[in-house]
């Protein structure tokens, strides 16, 4: 069973329904982010705190994205050898 094109995403401001690519509410105009769950890769809103797929925490993505990206400067920091 893979049918995972048929998702349903809800404002988390009005409740709507929402297309997978929008950007914005419809119904209410704010702004909707999605964030895709490192874990399951399923996209789901960016604010709420946990993946409502697999209950997999979304904040603790971004702190090891964050990481990520500070290891990533360390090692484009090239070595000063005197
Ligand atoms: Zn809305
Ligand atoms: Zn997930």
């Amino acid at each position: 069973m893979s049918d995972s094109s048929h998702e349903i995403f809800h404002c988390p401001y009005c409740g709507a329904i929402l297309q997978k690519n929008a950007h914005y509410c419809s119904s209410c105009g704010k702004e909707v982010k999605f964030v895709e769950c490192p874990s399951c890769k399923r996209l789901q809103v960016a604010s709420s705190n946990f993946c409502r797929y697999c209950g997999k925490s979304l904040k603790l993505s971004a702190k090891v994205k964050k990481n990520l990206s500070k290891l990533k400067n360390l090692a484009k920091k090239p070595l000063k050898k005197e």
